[in-house]
This record gives structure tokens, sequence and C-alpha cells, in this order.
């Protein structure tokens, strides 16, 4: 891997010029859509002080310190630290450890920021390994990803755990299907006929300083309850989708008719959902709610419950059309991508006109399917692409989307590029 060779060499001798000493390790964590030059890395030593001294060779990211053993994380300003220290306190936390040995690090990240190829976890999860390796302790990745899928809520979203689960679980050559109550990683093979390209709308949407992200979280967690209330189920205690699926043993699509007789297409109010569940404003805020969702006044339960579910389910025809690889998989891929996307821009309201057209040129220039990936209202496109059609695409793509606009602007490399499934976190500990 000369790619990483020299950027290891690189980390080791900016390490050199900050802290004045070579680093000890190494931790690489890959994002979602896991591509495999594209990840945090971080150079580490640990340090007999009770300091941890943070840097990032990319300048916009200021240097950082703070004393272990007082990790204080801003959710209302997530500066980029804070991700680190999301990791960090989680692994702490999880040993019940108090007086934590400090350490410097430099970081180093090429995944596009606020893009929705989760940044944000590879770091978390980075510093989550970082972490664990400087205690000596072990645990496994299932483990370290449910720990550092808990820590990145401290930032304030209220994620479900997807990134990070790949970030540790991924595995090079194969997709992987992520399940949880227990989290699972299933092989999913991929056709070999066709490649996955990454477009990015150059729309960054961070997802802990805005409330979007939250507020769908919390409207499917309000579906939930409401779900389980009209199913005569304990409903308090709910908190996912998939929860009241379970509990009521039936499939994907059972659920949808249940959807479509329990809950209304007309958005909900606070108080109407309040008066469903027979608690107060007052509960419904400090119980339910996240902080920075209290003041939403408008809740369309119908809708995001629909958008989930239905994506649940295409989900498993995804991975049994790649196990049955039939003679048209690329086309039948691409058309559940095309709904996925439709759902995505329709009922979960999570994309953004740039990622309507971005999504439209690339199905112009040849990708029998395509759609946002992450989290959505900006960020990257994924298309499938027969792998003939592959330079052509690229091309015309570049063409019609980045060189009409200053988009052009933001390196190439990053902008568009094929990817195919890359390895998990690991430590290593020469450059
Ligand atoms: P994503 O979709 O990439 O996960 P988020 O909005 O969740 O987007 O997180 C983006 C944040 O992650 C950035 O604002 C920054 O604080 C942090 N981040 C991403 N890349 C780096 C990096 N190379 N170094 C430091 N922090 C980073
Ligand atoms: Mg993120």
């Amino acid at each position: 891997m000369p790619v990483l060779c020299d950027r290891l060499l690189k980390l080791k001798e900016i390490f050199n010029s900050k802290f004045g000493s070579i680093p000890k390790f190494y931790v690489r964590a890959p994002g979602r859509v896991n591509i495999i030059e594209q990840d945090m890395l971080i150079a580490v030593e640990p340090v007999k002080t009770h300091t941890l001294q943070l840097a990032n060779t990319n300048p916009l990211y200021p240097d950082f310190s703070t004393s272990a053993n007082n990790i204080q994380i801003d959710r209302t300003n997530p500066l980029w630290h804070n991700y680190f220290l999301c990791g960090f306190k989680g692994i702490q936390e999880h040993f019940g450890l108090s007086n934590l040995t400090g350490m410097n690090c430099l970081v180093d990240g090429n995944i596009p920021p606020s893009s929705g190829l989760s940044s944000s976890s590879a770091l978390v999860c980075c510093a989550g390994l970082v972490t664990l390796t400087v205690l000596g302790m072990n645990l496994s990745k299932v483990e370290l990803a449910e720990i550092c899928a808990k820590s990145e809520r401290y930032i304030g979203t209220e994620g479900g755990g997807m990134d990070q689960s790949i970030s540790f679980l991924a595995e090079e050559g194969t997709a992987k299907l992520i399940e949880f109550s227990p989290l699972r990683a299933t092989d999913v093979k991929l056709p070999s006929g066709a490649v996955f390209v990454i477009a990015n709308s150059c729309v960054e949407m961070n997802k802990a300083a805005t409330s979007h992200f939250n507020v769908r979280v919390m409207e499917c967690r309000l579906a939930a309850k409401l779900l389980a209330k009209y199913k005569s189920l304990q409903w308090d205690k709910v908190l996912r989708l998939e929860e009241v699926q379970t509990e009521l043993g039936i499939s994907l699509e059972e659920m949808l008719l249940v959807t479509e007789d329990a809950l209304h297409s007309e958005p909900y109010s606070p108080e109407e959902i309040c008066k469903c569940l027979g608690i107060s404003l007052e509960e419904l805020r400090t119980q339910i709610l996240s902080p920075n969702t209290q003041d939403v006044l408008i809740f369309k339960l119908y809708q995001r419950a629909k958008h989930v579910y239905s994506e649940a389910a295409r989900v498993l025809q995804f991975k049994k059309i790649c196990e049955e690889a039939p003679d048209n998989i690329v086309q039948l891929l691409g058309e559940l991508m095309n709904q996925s996307h439709k759902s995505c821009r329709d009922m979960y309201e999570c994309s953004c006109p740039e990622l309507d057209q971005l999504v439209d040129i690339c199905r112009k220039f040849g990708a029998p399917g395509s759609r946002l990936t992450g989290a959505g209202w900006g960020g990257c496109t994924v298309s499938i692409v027969p792998a003939d059609k592959l330079p052509s695409f690229l091309a015309n793509v570049q063409e019609a989307y980045y060189q009409r606009s200053n988009r052009s602007l933001v390196p190439e490399k990053q902008s568009l590029f094929v990817t195919k499934p890359g390895g998990g976190a690991l430590v290593f500990l020469e450059a």
C-alpha cells in the first residue's frame, strides 16, 4: 500500500515537529461506503502526564489540549476535537476508569467531511481504538462498534450505529448487511460486472450543528411509540421502529400495512401526539425528545415510518438479488437504488436540489441506479455503473455536474471516484 506508506511517513514527520518525538503506533478507521484509501489515520504516543494533546495535519482543525481526567464534550459547538473526545470518553467509561493516561495524537483524515461518508464516525471509532490500545485492553469488534455508536451520541446526534459498525466490521472485498439486536454483519457479494461510484454534491451538512438529523430520529421514535400503542404493546420503552416489528413478529410488508391503519398522512402536532400517548407536553419534551428538537411543531410520522420499513425491505431485496445473481442483476439493483432515492426525497425528505440533480445526471449518463448516501441534506450520491460504461460515465458526470459550475474547485479525487469494499479499523506499529 504505497499511498498509506507515504501518509505514515508524512505523519511521523509532522508528529515529530509538533511533539518532538516519534509515534508509538498508528490507527486507521474507514468511513462508510467504505473506501480503502479514504480513512481517518491517527499517530499516537502515550505520555506519562495526564494531558491529552490533539493535533491535525489539516490546518482547518486547530490544536487542542485537555486533561484526560476531565473530558467535556461541547454539543453546542461541535468542533472537531469533540468527536475524538467521544471515542476517548466511551472507552474510559466502558472500563469505569477515571484516571486515564495522557497521549499525543496527530490526526490525518481524507474522508470528505459532512458529506455522508461518515467522517465523524471514522474519527470517533479511530479515537476509541486509539484509547483501547493505549490502555492495553481488548474488546471484540462488535463491542467496540457498540461503544463507539453510543459515545458518538455525546456530540448530540442520535445516530443508530450503522456507521460505527461498518467502520469496525468491514472486510475487504465484500459488502456487509448490518443488523442490530444483536449487532451482526453478513457478507453480501456485489455483482462483478458493475462498480459503485461516489459523487459528491459539494453541499456540506454538519449533522451535529443542525437539527434536521435529530428531527427525523425523533419522528421515527414517536411513530414507533404510536404504532406500539395502537397494537397494545408497552409503548413507553420503545425507541425504534424495528422494535415494533420484532415485538409483533410480522414481516416488513405487514408492518407497512399496520402503518397505514395506525397513522395518518397529515402531519402530527405535539398536542395530538400527547393526546394519542396520554402524556403531557412537558413529558414529551423531557422524556422523549432530544435537547435540539424540543420546539419542533410538525411531525410527519406516517411518511417517516413508511420510508423506514420500505427501505428495510429494499435492503433485504438487494441482498436476495445479490445471492440469486440473475442476468439482469445490475438493472434490478439499480431499480432498488432509484426507489430508495425517491423514498428518501419524498417520504423521509432528506434530499436537497443538488442531490436530486446529481442523481438525475448519473442516471442520464449510464447508471441504472443512483441514490443519496449517508444522512442526506447534502453530501454524496452512490451509483451503480456497468464496468464497461465507467470511463464515459465519469467523463460525462464530471462535465455535467462539476465543470459547469465552480464545483470543480473541489479536488477531483474527492468529488467523483469509484469505491469498493475495504477493510475495517486496525492498529499497526511501524511507518
Ligand atoms: P459525516 O457525514 O462526514 O459523518 P458529520 O457532519 O457527521 O459528517 O461530521 C463532520 C465533522 O467531523 C466535521 O465537521 C469535523 O468536525 C469532523 N471531521 C471530519 N473529518 C475530519 C478530519 N480529517 N479531522 C478532524 N475532524 C474531522
Ligand atoms: Mg457523521
